[in-house]
């Protein structure tokens, strides 16, 4: 008889409290016709509502359509307070049914879905003195239109300017969507000419290995094209991994449920790669727990088993993700479906959003809390896309932070070697005084030539 049959005899002691059940709450992802809530909606069958064409078709694009939608849930003086919004947005409109259904119209204000897509007046805050569009500088490091080589080995394309939804918070909205009052856009269209001339280029360039292929968004991108632009990386000897990128998954995954051709043409194309030792994963955008349900798992259990490999970049925004509860709920529901968090950006400096801005103390608060929650591989790194083409810093790595004047400074040897990079928090976390100093244009030269000559002093 086997030894294992034999019981011990001590009892186990815990040495931890037993588990609260609430922090298990991230296992709980809500199933069932829940956008049947929406009287849009109240008759759309579970069939209907999977199937991606029916999503595009009835995808909002128009600001009266969509508050019209939840007129019957909302009060008048929100939908006010929207249309004022819509108004004075510098980004494009575009809110799938799946993500209208999400949002919880009987408390919209602090939905933090609703923050992210709908842009409400009376929220709205003057921009940072120092913000410009393309904060970035994408375009300064783009040799070809679309292309932006900026770190040694990597490259980022740029292969179309729409996407299945529209972020007030987007860093480009300078190419992304359709002009609007407030922005006149750079030209980003498929074009195949354009795509030759970005493949070219990455074929004369031996030391990149690494494309991430972005836009707008992967998903936008027909079931062809994936193909099309899978197969001329991979045949470039010296590229050696890849990324499709998409916000896709979190705003619309029946997708991937239903929209076969598009899911086998990723498929072929991660396979193809694996044959060939080089690496194609999927790279997806989700910045709430809520915007992921038992259809996202469905969908990325599917991608699961065809061993198709899933990371996120978040971005951290105030009043949708800017806690710790909730930042390590995202991480730990994404973990439960095999999704990696990879990266919380710092909310770059875009216009029209100063009100979803955090500060760089607020990100390396909320890391401290997050790491240790889950596996290392599953726990991201907090970075600020340094404004002017530094490229990502981990929060942490600052040369200077003056968090009185809400001022940092980075350095990026392997990208431009010295030079420093500047990070401003927004106004609105500032003491007045201060708030007062950066109203005044004569002060601004003072505070950053202060900050730099400080990270001068602290850098090796
Ligand atoms: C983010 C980014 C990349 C990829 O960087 P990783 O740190 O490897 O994710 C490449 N090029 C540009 C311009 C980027 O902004
Ligand atoms: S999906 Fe991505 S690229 Fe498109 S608007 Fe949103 S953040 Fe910008």
């Amino acid at each position: 008889m086997s030894a294992l049959k034999v019981l011990p005899d001590e009892p186990i002691i815990p040495k931890k409290p037993a588990v609260d059940p609430s922090t298990l709450g991230y296992r709980d992802l809500l199933r069932g016709p829940f956008w049947q809530r929406i009287p849009a909606y109240a008759e759309v069958t579970e069939e209907q509502f999977l199937d991606h064409n029916w999503q595009a078709k009835h995808t909002i694009t128009n600001p009266t359509k969509l508050l019209a939608a939840v007129q019957a849930l909302v009060s008048p003086s929100f939908i006010e307070d929207a249309e004022l919004g819509f108004k004075r947005a510098p980004m494009s409109l575009r809110v799938s049914p799946y993500l209208l259904s999400l949002i919880d119209w009987t408390n919209p204000y602090e939905d933090p879905l609703r923050i992210q897509f709908i842009p409400m007046g009376s929220k709205l805050r003057p921009d940072h003195p120092k913000l410009d569009l393309d904060s970035l500088h994408e375009q300064a490091d783009a040799p070809v239109p679309g292309l932006t080589h900026r770190y040694p080995d990597k490259a980022l394309f740029l292969a179309l300017n729409t996407c299945p939804v529209y972020c007030r918070f987007c860093t480009r909205s300078y190419a992304v969507g359709i002009d609007t009052e407030e922005v006149e856009k750079v030209s980003l269209k498929v074009s195949s000419e354009r795509w030759a001339r970005a493949f070219e280029y990455i074929r004369s360039r031996p030391e990149l290995e690494d494309i991430v292929i972005s836009g707008g968004d992967s998903y936008q991108l027909r079931a062809q094209q994936i193909e099309e632009i899978g197969d001329a990386l991979l045949a470039i000897p010296n590229v050696r991994r890849m990324r499709f990128a998409t916000k896709g998954p979190a705003v619309m995954p029946q997708k991937l449920l239903t929209d076969h051709a598009w899911t086998d043409a990723l498929t072929r194309v991660v396979e193809k790669g694996r044959k060939l030792h080089k690496e194609v994963v999927l790279h997806t955008h989700f910045n709430h727990p809520n915007e992921i349900t038992g259809i996202t798992e469905d969908a990325m259990m599917k991608l699961m088993e065809r061993g198709i490999t899933v990371r996120n970049q978040s971005v951290l925004q105030r009043g949708v993700n800017d806690s710790p509860e909730t930042m390590t709920k995202l991480v730990k529901r994404m973990g439960h479906l095999n999704v990696h968090a990879y990266y919380v950006y710092v909310h770059d400096l875009v216009k029209g959003v100063e009100d979803l801005r955090t500060s760089v103390d607020t990100a390396i608060f909320i890391e401290k809390h997050v790491r240790g929650s889950t596996a290392g591989f599953n726990t991201p790194t907090f970075v600020v896309d340094a404004p002017g083409g530094g490229g990502k810093r981990d929060v942490h790595s600052y040369e200077y932070y003056d968090r009185e004047t809400g001022i940092s400074v980075y350095q990026a040897p392997s990208v431009k070697a010295g030079q420093f990079f500047l990070y401003f928090d927004p106004l609105h976390q500032l003491s007045t005084a201060v708030q007062r100093r950066w109203a005044d244009p004569a002060e601004h030269e003072q505070m950053t030539s202060a900050a730099i000559a400080k990270a001068k002093e602290r850098t090796r």
